[in-house]
């Protein structure tokens, strides 16, 4: 047994874990067409990393869309920053350019321009990131685009991921491409993709012992995560297909119901359709509880979207710029759409027991006096 011992393989070993990283790495950069890309272990890590680059510190602003998911504003926190919330737009659901330029008119009058923007592409939907990067570059603001729910999402014939200063992909339990942990950091200048990978191995200098200029972080993905990776890229494009029809076939069951509406696509975007989201005009939050409740009571698993940062308690006393001064856009949607089951092995029978029973929770809610004020 022992004289085996000396043959195992150790270093071929090690070389195989980490070319599975770099393999991955660059097949993420391919794809989405990117000069940098750094394998995480988690896509809030990549936020993390873009606002360390960034330098991001105690005493600055971060913008950052307010309907997401709380792991695009955690890191802003992780730094010492006070996180400013931007409204969604009625059009796309994403970043109000209008709310955003609004905000950033207000930081100049302030003499506090954002050290960045943070855009979540909502759902794998991209909103209107052309105005957006026209504001960040009048203002001088760099974008970060929180891509995590839009892997594979096309925005004028680019990925998403690509077209910001940084963008961040999550490769969580149930993202579209999941390799049950992990995230990836994208950018056009390899530069801050060279120091974020120093910063994701607790900023080890390339000495023969421990050394250390910085404190960094260990953010580095597994090599076993990365291999799962890469052989998860490849049922991407099936995935979006297939998603893609759960989406078309939800709005042809939907095409006559007035009172239902998806989530839109806008010109010049392929999105990767990874949720499905629909909102029932005129409902309450509390009818749209009870919808919910109908539904998963019938096994149907539905869920409301993100709750926006400016409601969330732990945000609460920070900045929020809504799109209109009449109302919240993102409250609003927030009051009046759930997500709908839209998994890539849905049947159009199961697609139309959802929609019935969403019309009949409706007519039960609408029957209810209980919830009529
Ligand atoms: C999942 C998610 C993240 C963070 O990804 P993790 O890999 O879970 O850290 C960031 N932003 C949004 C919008 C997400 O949904």
């Amino acid at each position: 047994m022992l004289s085996n011992h000396g043959k195992i393989p150790l270093f071929s070993h090690n070389e195989q874990k980490l070319n599975e990283i770099e393999k991955f790495e660059r097949v993420v950069k391919t794809y989405t067409n990117v000069k940098g890309a750094l394998a995480v272990q988690s896509g809030t890590a990549a936020i993390h990393l873009a606002l360390r680059l960034l330098e991001v510190r105690s005493g600055d602003n971060v913008f950052c869309s307010t309907l997401t998911s709380i792991a695009s504003a955690s890191p802003i926190i992780y730094q010492g920053a006070e996180p400013v919330f931007i409204d969604s737009d009625p059009d796309t659901w994403n970043m109000s350019p209008v709310a955003l330029k609004k905000a950033l008119d207000e930081a100049v009058r302030n003499h506090r321009l954002p050290k960045a923007i943070i855009v979540t592409h909502l759902y794998g939907y991209c909103g209107h990131l052309e105005k957006i990067k026209d504001l960040s570059q009048t203002y001088q603001v760099p974008v970060i685009e929180d891509a995590a729910h839009a892997f594979g999402t096309l925005c004028n014939g680019e990925y998403c991921g690509s077209r910001g200063d940084f963008g961040i992909f999550s490769f969580g339990v149930n993202k579209l491409l999941s390799t049950s942990n992990g995230g990836m950091l994208l950018s056009g200048d390899s530069r801050y993709i060279r120091d974020a990978r120093h910063l994701a191995s607790q900023a080890r200098e390339l000495h023969p012992f421990h050394h250390h200029q910085t404190t960094g972080y260990n953010y580095q993905m597994s090599p076993i995560l990365a291999a799962i990776g890469n052989g998860e890229l490849g049922k991407v494009v099936d995935k979006i297909n297939k998603k893609r029809n759960v989406y078309h076939y939800y709005q042809k069951l939907i095409a006559k119901e007035e009172l239902l509406n998806l989530i839109p696509v806008q010109e010049g975007i392929v999105p990767n359709y990874w949720m499905t989201v629909i909102t029932i005009d005129d409902v309450s939050i509390y009818q749209l509880y009870q919808v919910y409740l109908h539904l998963m009571k019938q096994n149907i698993e539905v869920s409301f979207i993100v709750k926006p940062l400016h409601r969330q308690p732990v945000f609460e006393g920070y900045t929020y710029f809504s799109h209109s001064e009449h109302f919240s856009v993102s409250d609003q949607l927030f009051h009046t759409a759930l997500c709908v089951p839209s998994g890539v092995n849905m049947t159009g029978e199961e697609q139309e027991e959802v929609i019935a029973q969403l019309k009949h929770a409706l007519e039960l809610v609408d029957n209810s006096s209980l919830f009529t004020n």
